[in-house]
């Protein structure tokens, strides 16, 4: 029988996950959606066969629905979270699980309290088929113990509104997660350095940044997020161990011979660049919560990624390394 999801958010990715769910993924249905921009949410609910609700409160409260998927606001994640917990149904979050660490105690609490993991953090680069194979050699020891990770996080370009904390919060969260997870080892300080700055940047944006982390054992990881490339989207990753590198291979684009150049395309945006890594997420996300199982990134991870950007944006502001401190993972994340 098809897992009945309801979507929180129905903008930019909350609409190429619904078109997933519905085109791509097995064994799910979207029936219900929400969105403060009504007019949007209803006409996606018209396209999909879905029912529109007033609130997401009424969608995570719907006995028509099985589980959730909240891809509204930053802001308003966390508390939507807290109220998928009390209906005990499990939910998956876009990234970040929270805009504060205090939110992410709360939601870890009031999990743990529940007694089982309901909730999923859209991590997604842990999916990707380039990031895997990186963790899988490391995990091998071929290249003998990570030493330092050089990284880089491209955009061509970024909304109005952003805002320079957000280059952490929003965009550099994803490349504090994937160190994380690729070495398997907690952060002990960061630290985020501004450089030259891009032609458009301002008071409000500072860019690029650069994100310099420490993990416990003395592994270094730089990374530049640059939020107006002026290219395109590039991700990139190299990882140098005792006995060699690895690198995560760009997109597998078509080469392309003419007018005396030899080219291949750059993606615009993540939708494209990480458009198989989005599939699989949700794919094992509904067979995982069908078979009463979590296995993703957890509200713990969301936890960490959330005190990590809160340190470095600390840093920034103060011009100097901070420590970064999680403390234990918790048995039940284990
Ligand atoms: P977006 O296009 O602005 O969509 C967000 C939607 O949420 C908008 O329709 C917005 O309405 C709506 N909204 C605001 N407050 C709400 C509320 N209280 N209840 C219900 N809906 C509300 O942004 P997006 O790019 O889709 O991003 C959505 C989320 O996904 C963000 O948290 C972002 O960090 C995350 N994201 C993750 C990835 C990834 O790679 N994993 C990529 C992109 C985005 P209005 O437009 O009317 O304000």
């Amino acid at each position: 029988m098809d897992l009945k999801i309801g979507v929180i958010g129905t903008g930019g990715i909350g609409r190429d996950h619904i078109r997933r769910l519905t085109d791509v993924v097995t064994g799910a249905k979207v029936v219900a959606v929400s969105d403060i921009n009504v007019d949007t949410a209803k006409k996606v609910a018209q396209k999909y066969g879905a029912k529109f609700y007033e609130s997401g409160e009424d969608v995570i409260h719907s006995n028509e629905v099985d589980a959730v998927v909240i891809t509204s606001w930053d802001p308003t994640h966390a508390g939507y979270v807290l109220e998928c917990i009390k209906t005990g149904k499990y939910v998956f979050c876009e990234k970040p699980l929270a805009t504060t660490a205090k939110e992410c105690e709360d939601i870890i609490k009031a999990e743990t309290k529940f007694g089982k993991r309901l909730v999923q953090v859209g991590f997604m680069r842990r999916f990707d088929r380039g990031y895997r194979a990186l963790k899988n050699i490391i995990e091998s020891g071929k290249i003998g113990n990570p030493l330092m990770i050089h990284a880089c996080h491209r955009n061509l370009t970024h909304i109005p509104s952003h805002t320079t904390d957000m280059t952490i919060t929003n965009s550099g969260i994803h490349e504090i997660d994937i160190s994380h997870w690729l070495l398997g080892e907690d952060y002990e300080s960061g630290q985020v350095l501004t450089v030259k700055q891009n032609r458009d940047s301002s008071d409000k944006l500072l860019d690029p940044q650069i994100m310099l982390l420490k993990t416990k054992s003395g592994v270094r990881i730089d990374v530049e997020v640059n939020m107006s490339s002026g290219y395109g989207y590039d991700i990139q990753c190299e990882v140098v161990g005792e006995k060699g590198t690895i690198r995560l291979p760009d997109p597998n684009t078509v080469l392309v011979r003419y007018n005396c150049q030899r080219s291949y395309e750059i993606y615009e945006d993540w939708s494209q660049r990480f458009i198989e890594a989005y599939d699989t997420e949700f794919q094992e996300w509904v067979n995982s919560v069908k078979n009463d199982k979590l296995a993703g990134p957890s509200s713990w991870d969301g936890y960490i990624a959330c005190v990590t950007a809160d340190a470095l944006i600390k840093s920034r502001n103060q011009g100097k390394a901070e420590t970064i401190n999680v403390g234990e993972q918790p048995k039940f994340y284990k």
